[in-house]
């Protein structure tokens, strides 16, 4: 994996990392996103191997000792995420960037094994409008919300760890900037 073409887009949950993603590919459909494991169920409008590669605790384990993952974390305390290795190889040699939208853990784990990667982390205009959107969004209990905003809060005070910072306040400008920093423009 040296050598990879690979940009990080990590930030708190709700945050739009999402949304980012998704109409940055819809204008760059060359870049590849990558599909995360999970060992959540999927929700409701979630497409098996389309949103997540979904396994159980047991595959994603032995996936784990296969060696298949660039990096894997335990997020909100609960469950396993993960990026494979392989998709992202076959996608470089293709010539498309990667684009990997993952949490604070797995960034750091993935600046330790390719530190030459971009690291960019998405912010919300504030901590409130975070708790809006988490609200409106309504896909988790209010344990879950309430789990989940206590990790953003971790994660909000790692921003300085990265090597660009986009707030996202209006999608179009949040993606173009990503556009950029990836110099797909
Ligand atoms: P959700 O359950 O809302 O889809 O995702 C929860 C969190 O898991 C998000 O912060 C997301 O960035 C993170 N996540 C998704 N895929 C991965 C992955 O492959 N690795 C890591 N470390 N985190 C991931």
């Amino acid at each position: 994996m040296q050598n990879a073409n690979l940009t990080v887009l990590a930030g708190p949950t709700a945050v739009g990392k999402g949304t980012i993603s998704r109409k940055l590919i819809e204008k760059y459909p060359n870049v590849y996103l990558s599909i995360s494991a999970t060992t959540r169920a999927p929700r409701e409008m979630e497409i098996p191997d389309v949103h997540y590669h979904f396994l159980s605790r047991d595959d994603f384990e032995q996936r784990i000792n296969r060696g298949d993952f660039l990096e894997w974390a335990v997020v909100h305390g609960l469950n396993m995420y993960g990026t494979l290795k392989e998709p992202i190889t076959q996608a470089n040699a293709a010539g498309r960037p990667a684009l990997l939208e993952i949490d604070l853990q797995g960034a750091r784990s993935v600046r330790k094994i390719l530190p030459e990667a971009n690291f960019i982390f998405l912010a919300p205009p504030s901590f409130e409008e975070l708790i809006t959107r988490l609200g409106i969004r309504g896909t988790e209990s209010r344990s879950e919300r309430e789990n989940r905003l206590k990790t953003a809060r971790e994660e909000l005070d790692a921003q300085g760890e990265f090597d660009h910072i986009i707030v996202n306040d209006d999608i179009d400008v949040a993606v173009n900037e990503l556009a950029q920093i990836m110099n797909l423009n």
